[in-house]
C-alpha cells in the first residue's frame, strides 16, 4: 500500500506522490462522501476486500477508472 485515505486525510508514502496515485485517492474520498460516513463505508470496502480481494474489489476498479494524470 502507498497512498491511504481515511475522509478528507489523504496519506501517500514519500517518494511515491504523483496525479496519477492523488486522483484515485480522491475518487475514494468521493466513494466514503457517497456512503455517508467512514463508518458506512469501511464495512462495505473491507467485506469487498475480502470477496473480491483487493484488484477486484468494486471500490478499487471504480478508483482506478477515474485515475488521471496532471
Ligand atoms: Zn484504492
Amino acid at each position: 500500500m502507498i497512498g491511504l485515505t481515511l475522509g478528507y486525510g489523504i496519506y501517500i508514502c514519500n517518494g511515491h506522490n504523483s496525479a496519477r496515485l492523488l486522483s484515485h485517492e480522491c475518487r475514494h474520498v468521493q466513494q466514503y462522501e457517497q456512503a455517508g460516513s467512514i463508518a458506512a463505508y469501511l464495512p462495505g470496502y473491507l467485506q469487498q476486500i475480502v470477496q473480491y480481494g483487493y484488484t477486484n474489489a468494486p471500490y478499487e476498479v471504480d478508483a482506478r477508472a477515474h485515475e488521471a494524470d496532471a
